[in-house]
Order: C-alpha cells, then sequence, then structure tokens
C-alpha cells in the first residue's frame, strides 16, 4: 500500500462514496461546490475527490496505489490543480509578473502542506484568490491533460474569490470558466460561508454539503492519529462542532495557554513570595480540568529542569522559556532540585485527582521554606495559604 498522504480522508465515507461513484460513472457535475463548516475537511475531499476522477485503476478508485494517485497524495499530479487565497504580492509590476508571483507563493504553500499533512487553512496574511491566479486557472484549463483523461482545478475557501470583482476581465473569465468548462476539466470549490460567494458564482455550480462529523468520530481520529489521550480526546471533540480542524486548532491553544501558565508557575517557584500571591489569586482555578493541570505540571518540570541544567554549567534544551522564566540567574542548586522533586509529587497527586488549589498551596509553602534554605515536605497537610 502506498503512502496515503492526503489522500488519507478521516470519515465522510457516504459522500466519499456517492462522490467516487458518479466520478467513476462520469455523472459528476463539472463544477461543484463543497460546502461545511470551517475545518470539517472539504478541502481534503475536494483532493480525494480529483483523484478519483484522475486515478487509472479499473477498480474502485481512488485506488490510493496507481500512479495518478500516488502522484496526487503527494500534491504532486500535473493535472490536480489546488488554489487556495494567498498573500497579497507585494513590489510586482505589470500582470505576468504578478502570475509568476503568485504561482511561486503557491508552490511555496504546496511545499509546507506536502511537509505538514495537518495543515491548518487560513494562514496569516492569506487574503485573497486574485486576478493573477485566476488568469493561471483559465490557462491550466485550456492545457491538454498532461497525464489524461481529466484535469482538475480545486479553489479552496472560494468566498476568496470576491475581489474579483475589482477586476470584470477576470471575473468574466472565471464565470466562463464555472459556467462552460472545457469537456475533460471539472472545477471542485470549497467553502465554509457558501452565501459570501458571488451569486454569479454561486448559481453556477451545483452544491454538497459536507456533514459535520460525530462528536464519536473526532475524538476517534484525536486519539488514534493525533495522540491525545481519550478523555481529553472526547472533552475536545465535544467542542469542536464535529470539525477535526477545529478540534486541532483548539489543542493549539491550549498548548499555548498551558506553556503561559507554567511560565507563570516557573517565576513564581523561583521567587517563592509570588507563589503564594499566585494561590492566593486563585490563578490555576481554570485548571480545573485533572489533564491541563497535569500537564501544566509537567511543562514546569521540563522549565525547571532547564534551569537547573544552565545551573550546573549544561546548556538548555529551551532557551526561550529559561528567558522567560528569568532562569539564567539562580544558583542555589540545592533549592532546586528540592523544587524539581516536589513538583514529581506535586504531579502524582494531580494525578490523582487532588484539587489544584490544594497542590498549589502545598507548592507555595515548600517555595517558601526552600527560599529559607529549610527542608520542604510535600505533600502538607494545611489546606490553604
Ligand atoms: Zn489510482
Amino acid at each position: 500500500m502506498a503512502e496515503p498522504g492526503y489522500l488519507a480522508v478521516f470519515g465522510h465515507e457516504e459522500i466519499r462514496e456517492r462522490l467516487a461513484r458518479a466520478a467513476v460513472l462520469g455523472r459528476l457535475p463539472q463544477s461543484l461546490l463543497l460546502h461545511g463548516t470551517r475545518g470539517v475537511g472539504k478541502q481534503r475531499l475536494a483532493l480525494w475527490t480529483a483523484t478519483a476522477l484522475v486515478c487509472r485503476s479499473d477498480g474502485e478508485r481512488p485506488c490510493g496505489t496507481c500512479r495518478a494517485c500516488r502522484l496526487s497524495a503527494r500534491l504532486e499530479h500535473p493535472d490536480v490543480n489546488w488554489f487556495f487565497p494567498l498573500p497579497r504580492p507585494k513590489r510586482v509590476s505589470g500582470a505576468q509578473q504578478l502570475r509568476e508571483k503568485l504561482e511561486d507563493l503557491r508552490a511555496a504553500a504546496l511545499a509546507e502542506r506536502r511537509a505538514n499533512l495537518r495543515y491548518l487553512d487560513g494562514e496569516e496574511g492569506a487574503t485573497g484568490i486574485y486576478v493573477g491566479a485566476v488568469h493561471t486557472m483559465r490557462r491550466l484549463a485550456q492545457k491538454a491533460p498532461a497525464m489524461g483523461p481529466a484535469k482538475v482545478l480545486i479553489i479552496g475557501r472560494a468566498e476568496a474569490l470576491t475581489p474579483q470583482l475589482g477586476s470584470p476581465e477576470a471575473a468574466n473569465a472565471l464565470l466562463k470558466l464555472l459556467e462552460e468548462p472545457p469537456a475533460d476539466t471539472t472545477l471542485i470549490l470549497t467553502s465554509d460561508v457558501p452565501g459570501a460567494l458571488l451569486p454569479t458564482i454561486r448559481s453556477r455550480v451545483q452544491s454538497v454539503r459536507i456533514a459535520p462529523l460525530p462528536d464519536e468520530r473526532v475524538a476517534e481520529f484525536l486519539a488514534e492519529q493525533a495522540g491525545v489521550p481519550r478523555r481529553e480526546a472526547s472533552r475536545v471533540a465535544g467542542r469542536s462542532a464535529g470539525s477535526i480542524g477545529r478540534a486541532l486548532e483548539l489543542l493549539e491553544g491550549e498548548q499555548e495557554s498551558l506553556r503561559e501558565g507554567a511560565i507563570e508557575l516557573t517565576r513564581a517557584l523561583l521567587d517563592g513570595r509570588s507563589l503564594a500571591q499566585l494561590a492566593a489569586a486563585h490563578r490555576f482555578r481554570s485548571f480545573g480540568a485533572r489533564g491541563s493541570f497535569a500537564r501544566t505540571l509537567s511543562e514546569t518540570r521540563s522549565l525547571l529542569r532547564d534551569v537547573v541544567a544552565v545551573a550546573t554549567g549544561a546548556p538548555a534544551s529551551d532557551p526561550e522559556g529559561l528567558t522567560a522564566v528569568g532562569g539564567d540567574r539562580v544558583d542555589d542548586l540545592a533549592r532546586l532540585i528540592r523544587l524539581l522533586d516536589a513538583l514529581d509529587e506535586a504531579r502524582e497527586l494531580a494525578d490523582r485527582n487532588v484539587n489544584p488549589q490544594l497542590i498549589i498551596a502545598n507548592l507555595s509553602r515548600l517555595g517558601r521554606l526552600g527560599a529559607r534554605g529549610a527542608p520542604g515536605t510535600f505533600p502538607a497537610t494545611e489546606a490553604t495559604e
């Protein structure tokens, strides 16, 4: 079995079967709009459908193993062209230079997507599908397929086509393409805001709704393919609106706030006094979920381990984190070691579902004891500071 690459679509079995059957029978509309919630996998489905059109297998399509499928899975099939919003090119003059610059940007973005199968769409600054790209689409549509028998143009986040309004010539070229594509050409648009498409575009495409995945399927993906612990996976899936893309974004956002929390905790631990303030301010109430509090403690431990490394003359593994916690000027090694031990115990308590407030209060007590050079015991019995 070939490396599945971008052909690895998770879920959407029913709609895939419908699309593939239509493709094999030659009944797929030539101008198609896949719409559905953001991050649900529309562009991936568009690629998958495009591959069903170019696949050379006599059996099921896309077969995933023929040359066409393998090229397509790597985003290298010459007859499957994927367009999406890009940043507005700077310092270009003339239509030709604009086209070339846009193609360079698109090639670079595709290279990034090849390297990262879980790309999140909507990169910063990717603002539009510009006139130059529409000219390229038209040129590709007029060429004969390189490998035959079909060629496909995918236009992801097609609502970004609206800037064409400023160029009647490009708008007309696109409308003509959508209305009467060359016989060997299929256009697949995707959008999570189909209402934002120009009515002239919407009226020329056949709409297909891509339904959200059931929460259990999103959780299954997170657990099996993204290595997220089951309980965590279910929790995030429940907030994902049936979208794997959104679930991955949520996880990424949590990762950031988790690191911020860990940096704050490490600073407070090193300081001793502000740790009491931290506990008093109930900063960690938001970490009530056992999983994220425990992960904050683990992240805190690795930040602190770096402080220890530097105090003993070893290099830091995370120099950015070291600077953020002000750990490059700590020299009380004995106290640092005690803090590390205390964090290990705190982590065990968190795993046993002890209240985070109590764990922080205990850490706070130890932090101050340690600051005075006295040995800390952990866990302490007092519940509050
Ligand atoms: Zn194939």
